[in-house]
């Protein structure tokens, strides 16, 4: 397949514009058209992993760091970045990136940690603002499945674990076509009553270009009426970090030694303990300082993270146990995220993880 056909697919099945301003998520080198049939998989591209891809014959390795994290000047060679870039390019690899917006996902990187750890009642903990939109539409009443059934399938109605939501009231729509009108009820120039549905739903933002394309190629008006409201609504499932439950309470250091060997962490950093046992657990892939306060104020007994700062050790005094796994060892597990999507979608495609651990931080 085309490259474009893989990345148009990651791209709407993780929002680019559920990333973070300063993020870089996306292509970050390839030609569109450029023909594709296997990927290597890593959380970082190092010039290790390009080597790898190289040797594997990999067209394309998908990251969860962006390599491409700033705006590049020049391209000589003279920084690490800029050294596999063009080794990337000579060799016609392509990278693509999904970062903060895999974050995000109600199936994303703590989501994937709270996997690992068998919580239950997973729920999200800092949800995102901001993306989702209301769309309402007047449709002729023997028109109306037709048309709300295409804008469900584009992905409209979607609620936490409902699907198909919207709400609808039956009355009257009036409309009188100009000189170059051909009305499909109704003649040009008169006043034309017709019975109509309103009909309202919801959609993430990154879904109304497709969903006003289905609503126009379903609904039998030459000029359809349509409204789009910005919701300040949260989202339900998607957000930073999440907070889930242990199957029992236990007790700090055993819940430690847990972590410890389902993520492999060899250096956990932790803060004061708190004497309490353990049930409520909040994770947070990668750095999740910014978290601390909405973890204890979520009534989580523990904090998951990483580079949790000095002075971050303090916020949570003692209500709440901080555990700082590490970086790579938090987010080692968003690769299985990344090669689900693909070879659910693409079965066909050639998809391997990287054999290479490109945490750049050794313990002692
Ligand atoms: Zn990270």
């Amino acid at each position: 397949m085309k490259l474009k056909d893989l990345t148009s697919f990651l791209d709407s099945a993780i929002p680019l514009s559920f990333q973070e301003g300063y993020d870089n998520a996306g292509l970050q080198v390839g030609l569109p058209d450029k023909e594709v049939a296997s990927a290597l998989i890593t959380l970082d591209v190092t010039e290790e992993v390009l080597d790898e891809a190289i040797s594997k014959s990999c067209d394309i390795i998908i990251s969860h760091h962006p390599l491409i994290f700033t705006g590049l000047k020049r391209l000589s060679g003279r920084s690490y970045t800029e050294k596999i870039l063009l080794k990337a390019i000579k060799q016609d690899i392509a990278i693509y990136s999904a970062h903060t917006n895999l974050d995000v996902l109600n199936s994303g990187v703590s989501r994937k940690m709270a996997e690992k750890l068998k919580l239950k009642n997973v729920k999200v903990l800092l949800p995102l603002k901001n993306k989702l939109l209301k769309l309402v539409t007047y449709i002729p009443e023997n028109h109306f499945e037709k048309v709300r059934d295409a804008v469900f399938n584009a992905g409209a109605g979607v609620i936490g674990n409902y699907d198909k939501c919207s709400f609808s009231t039956s009355g009257t729509g009036s409309f009188m076509g100009g000189e170059n009108t051909n009305p499909f009820t109704g003649e040009k120039g008169k006043l034309h009553f017709e019975k109509e549905v309103r009909f309202e739903t919801v959609l993430f933002s990154h879904l109304k270009g497709k969903v006003i394309n289905a609503l126009h190629d379903s609904h039998p008006y030459e000029e359809v009426a349509y409204d789009i409201y910005t919701l300040e609504n949260e989202s339900i499932d998607e957000g930073m970090g999440c907070i889930g439950e242990l199957s029992k309470p236990i007790e700090e250091k055993d819940f430690l030694n847990l972590l410890s060997s389902v993520f492999s962490a060899k250096g956990i950093r932790y803060s004061k303990l708190t004497g309490k046992r353990i049930t409520r657990v909040a994770l947070c892939g990668g750095a999740g300082g910014p978290l601390v306060n909405d973890a204890v104020a979520s009534g989580a007994d523990v904090f998951v993270t990483a580079d949790i700062r000095y002075h971050s050790f303090f916020d949570a005094g003692n209500k709440m146990l901080i555990a700082d796994i590490g970086h790579y060892e938090s987010e080692k597990f968003s690769v299985e995220i990344l090669y689900n999507l693909i070879i659910k979608n693409f079965p066909t495609f050639a998809v391997r993880f990287s054999e290479i651990n490109t945490n750049p931080i050794n313990y002692l």
